[in-house]
């Protein structure tokens, strides 16, 4: 490739640092903060190096950079039995049961975690009122680890005070990531503004063996070479046209930075992308664009259409989605609430 398209006339040959390590993780997210932190619990112990690349700055990267207002998940006095029939009934049966188990079953640790490393979490007060984070620690409510009895918006989702929410995550990530760092030896295992770009096979051909990527800052690339990879990239926004105009064009409720490279890097290496189905396309409501959970879960909205029809409750609009998606369209999951007047809009 090198020498048939790239003569360097633009810029300088840049510089190739390689790096090598037991586990790589791709994507300082939220996944790849949870997965640096997990990883490193282990390999510590082991002397397996632990490395951790993102394109961005780890603080206040991907989707969580802005803070958010609720964790979705928190199972706590439900069954995750319950929780699984609703998610299948949320995406209309397109799920992997046993992944979505085993996410509910292990989500509450993780969101005990958050709250431990200091995340304020709203709590219930004495009077059945609510507390946000900070008055609930003010007025000593336990903490969700010892029975404190977090404030629901919906079944499964719980309030927080959450703008510093991505560098909490962060901080602990980074922390294990140093503690590997030192009982390993090596110089450097978290990268920052390095994005990631190609897969290189080993020389049978069959398993990814390096993950190559670019300093968005220096002139330098990076040869990361691993024994196993975790992708954690995200997803991919602006897929679709936005049906807004003019101003709005530009507006989309998840991070426009999502590039969906992460599916292009499983791709190029012959990676099958299964279940990928479920696509979501917020819906715009008048001064706003947003996942629909927030106007209907937070902000308890009636959703009306343009003919002033409350389209949740609209009885023509209800049968014709029964007709179409039977028990599906009686459980008002997110596919279904959407779209429901779009649906009945269909020739
Ligand atoms: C506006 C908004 C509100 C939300 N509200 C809530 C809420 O209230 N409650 C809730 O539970 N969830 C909410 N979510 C969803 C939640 O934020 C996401 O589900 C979660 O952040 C996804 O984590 P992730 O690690 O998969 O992706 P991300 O957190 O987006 O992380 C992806 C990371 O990969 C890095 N990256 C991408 N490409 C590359 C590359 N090629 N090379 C190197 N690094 C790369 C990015 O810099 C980023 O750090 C909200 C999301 C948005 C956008």
């Amino acid at each position: 490739m090198e020498k048939e398209t790239c003569t360097f006339s633009y810029c300088k040959k840049p510089e190739v640092t390689e790096v090598e390590c037991d586990l790589l993780i791709m994507g300082g997210g939220m996944a790849g903060c949870g997965a640096a932190f997990e990883a490193c619990r282990w390999a510590n112990e082991k002397g397996l190096k632990v490395v951790m690349v993102d394109k961005a700055a780890t603080d206040r990267s991907g989707a969580v950079a802005m803070g958010l207002s609720a964790i979705n998940t928190y199972v706590g006095e439900n069954k995750v039995e319950d929780y699984v029939r609703y998610v299948r009934n949320d995406l209309m049966g397109i799920i992997r049961e046993d992944l979505v188990y085993d996410l509910g079953r292990h989500v509450d640790d993780s969101v005990e975690l958050f709250e431990e490393w200091g995340l304020p979490i709203w709590k219930k007060g004495d009077d059945g009122f609510s507390l946000d984070g900070f008055q609930a620690k003010d007025a000593g409510k336990a903490m969700l680890k010892d029975g404190g009895t977090p404030v629901r918006s919906g079944k499964w989702q719980i309030m927080i005070n959450g703008e510093s929410y991505k560098v909490i995550v962060a901080e602990a990530a980074k922390r294990a990531l140093q503690t590997n760092r030192e009982k390993t030896g090596m110089a450097q295992n978290h990268f920052e503004r390095v994005f990631i770009v190609k897969a290189v096979k080993d020389t049978n051909g069959k398993n990814v063996a390096a993950a190559i990527g670019f300093s968005t800052r220096e002139n330098k690339i990076y040869s990361f070479k691993a024994k196993a990879m975790i992708c954690a990239t995200a997803g991919a926004v602006n897929c679709f046209r936005p049906r807004s105009v003019g101003e709005g064009m530009g507006r989309t409720w998840y991070p426009v930075f999502s590039s969906g490279s992460g599916y292009a890097f499983g791709m190029q290496a012959g990676a099958e992308l299964t279940l990928m189905e479920n696509r979501f396309v917020p819906a715009r409501f008048k001064d706003g664009y947003g996942p629909v959970g927030a106007w209907f879960l937070f902000f308890k909205a009636k959703a009306t259409d343009s003919f002033g029809e409350d389209y949740c409750t609209n009885k023509e609009y209800f049968d014709d989605a029964v007709a179409r998606y039977g028990d599906y369209a009686k459980g008002l999951g997110t596919a279904i609430t959407s779209c429901r007047p779009l649906l009945q809009w269909q020739p």
